[in-house]
């Protein structure tokens, strides 16, 4: 089973506005739904913090720390298709800059539940 790490947008999260968190990326990871192509272990699950500048580190640290390298890592559905969009950077230059630190692939988007 592919070990996965979820980053969800905290100031999304934290207003409480169906949080992904709750349920809906742990259920498309769990059953490989959604943008998983197959069922996968979430290994960490961060929040980011505006301004976003801590996210990669904390990844970082997440990996050493824990020892387990992901497969992957996945943008949360509520990070990727946030309207308004995050005002500080894009779904792809965190994941550009995510992949350079860590060397793990990064997916935008987790699942497709409402
Ligand atoms: S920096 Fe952007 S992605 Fe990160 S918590 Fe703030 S709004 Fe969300």
């Amino acid at each position: 089973m592919k070990k996965i790490a979820l980053i969800g947008c905290g100031a999304y999260m934290d207003n409480g506005y169906g949080c992904p968190g709750e349920w809906r990326c742990l259920k498309a990871a769990a059953l490989g739904e959604g943008h998983f192509a197959e069922p996968s272990q979430v290994v960490a699950f961060l929040k980011c913090e505006c301004p976003g500048r801590t996210l990669v580190a904390n990844m970082g640290m997440a990996v050493k720390l824990s020892e387990i390298k992901p497969d992957a890592i996945y943008l949360s559905t509520c990070l990727a298709n946030a309207k308004p969009g995050c005002p500080y950077t894009t779904p792809e230059d965190m994941a550009k800059a995510l992949e350079a630190k860590i060397g793990v692939k990064v997916v935008i988007g987790t699942h497709g539940y409402h």
